[in-house]
């Protein structure tokens, strides 16, 4: 059986950063669950699917393929073969993801290919319902978590560093109504599995991180 390594928790703290280290330590597949949720976004958004419109919604989600593809060390996120990495982390996919992701119809897509992923390798996967509602049983959980000013700050030098014109405001906001539309939503809401161990990287750095995973998964 395929091992699983699932890593939920707020959005910002860093969940990417430790699971792609972690991945290449085991030589595990990394799979970003939220780069999913923002290409449907993304494909909403260009096609003008109305979110409340469930006939357009599922008709949408027929003609969304999603995949990634490793490319000199980064993977590239795939929609419809056309790679969209940098325009999902763009403000508006940014703004309307979690009103996308809160819909029944996107979250039973979407978890249905995670969890066909998860049949054919060992993987990491990150999220908010990963350990939840993906993979309930995964063999390790991990649930992260940061002070929310620290999260803005790393996450706007990270966007600014790549080009986007953005203020830190901005960017707490961002994650503040992400967080709060995650945790409150109906299907699947981000909540902590009970046997996921927490991880508040606050004051931790990259490699702190890892090896704190690294000890719990071979445990
Ligand atoms: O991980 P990331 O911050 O890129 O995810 C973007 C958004 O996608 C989250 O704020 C959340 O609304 C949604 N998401 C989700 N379930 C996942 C991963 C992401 O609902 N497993």
């Amino acid at each position: 059986k395929n091992i699983i390594v699932a890593i939920d928790g707020y959005s910002s703290c860093g969940k990417s950063t430790v699971a792609k280290a972690l991945a290449n330590q085991l030589h595990y597949v990394y799979v970003d669950s939220g780069a999913m949720y923002r290409a449907v976004t993304l494909y909403f958004l260009r096609n003008g699917i109305r979110l409340d419109d469930e006939q357009a919604v599922n008709e949408a989600l027929k003609h969304i393929y999603i995949d990634f593809h490793k490319e000199q060390g980064s993977t590239r996120v795939l929609l419809n073969d056309e790679d969209v990495s940098e325009e999902i982390r763009q403000m508006p996919v940014s703004e309307q993801v979690s009103a996308v992701s809160a819909l029944k119809a996107v979250r039973q897509a979407m978890v249905a290919q995670q969890q066909k992923m998860g049949e054919r390798k060992n993987l990491v996967m990150d999220g908010r319902d990963i350990g939840t509602a993906v993979f309930p049983e995964a063999a390790v959980k991990i649930f992260m978590t940061a002070d929310p000013k620290v999260r803005a700050e790393r996450r706007y030098l990270e966007l600014t560093n790549k080009g986007q014109n953005i203020t830190l405001e901005e960017v707490f906001e961002n994650i503040a109504h992400r967080d709060y539309q995650d945790t409150t939503r109906k299907e699947s809401p981000l909540v902590r599995a009970e046997d996921a161990i927490i991880l508040d990287n606050t004051e931790m750095n990259e490699a702190e991180q890892l090896n704190f995973v690294l000890a719990k998964v071979e445990k």
